[in-house]
């Protein structure tokens, strides 16, 4: 059977949201596996967060990751999240997953089990196989620690090192904004925390760190935008579901 094809030009969807902030997304791939990226504006330098699943180039495609110097930040190490930084210059990741970026390996980037011809609802453009489907090699350029601040183009964002979905994820908080990149640690749909390398113990503590935060909106790395009452209602259920009391719930009491 003859499978449906994407044109490149239609691969990547840009929408513009507020704060300065775009959503870049693959919209022929299924929801679950869809990676958000972000795009924020900064004066005279840009920040990315994640960068799909590289089967179609950002760079080429998205002018408006080419317009001003530009820090590529990858929230962890899967593939649906790393798959376009090879195209950029400036690299950071979370110091625990640097040797993921920099040797991508199916196993480690969970392209196996995860990559399959029932991810797309149209392929992408040119011979694409889920068996041989890998992501290129993208050496850190900046190593991230916890509580280090990344400064982009006048906007500080403070790194949050949030394992528990992977060894090394990590959330971005800009207090300015009220704005957290959450990654894969939480978002509105289904998590995975059953990854070889997924922890619960981690994934709670991480769960539970961002609940003390004051946050007004919360950009996931897969499916919708939502705000702070969501986002303490989805931690709260999660750490009653995985029988754990939040500690330090500073928002519902
Ligand atoms: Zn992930
Ligand atoms: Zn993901």
């Amino acid at each position: 059977m003859e499978r449906l094809q994407a044109k490149p030009e239609e691969w990547w969807r840009v929408t513009s949201l507020d704060d300065g902030i775009s959503l870049i997304d693959e919209p022929f791939i299924k929801p679950f596996y869809r990676c958000n990226c972000w795009h924020v504006r900064g004066e005279g330098a840009d920040l990315l967060v994640d960068s799909g699943m590289g089967v179609v180039s950002l760079r080429t495609w998205v002018p408006l990751v080419t317009e001003r110097p530009l820090l590529a930040v990858a929230s962890h190490t899967h593939f649906d999240h790393i798959g376009c930084h090879h195209e950029f210059d400036c690299r950071a990741v979370h110091r625990a997953e640097a040797h993921v970026l920099a040797n991508p390996s199916r196993a480690e980037t969970l392209a196996e089990p995860y990559v399959c011809d029932a991810m797309f609802d149209v392929f992408p453009p040119g011979s694409f196989s889920a068996a041989g489907y890998e992501v290129c090699s993208a050496p850190a350029t900046r190593l991230l620690e916890d509580g280090e601040e990344i400064e982009v183009g006048g906007r500080v964002f403070e790194v949050l090192h949030t394992p528990g979905h992977s060894p090394g994820g990590i959330a971005l908080w800009e207090a300015r904004t009220g704005v957290l990149f959450s990654g894969d640690i939480i978002y509105d749909g289904p998590l995975v925390e059953d990854a070889p390398h997924s922890s619960l113990d981690e994934y709670a503590v991480s769960l539970e760190r961002l609940l003390s935060l004051p946050v007004r909106v919360v950009h996931g790395g897969h499916f919708p935008s939502f705000g702070g009452v969501r986002l303490r209602a989805l931690i709260t259920s999660w750490l009653k579901e995985h029988g754990r009391q939040a500690s330090q719930n500073l928002f519902l009491t």
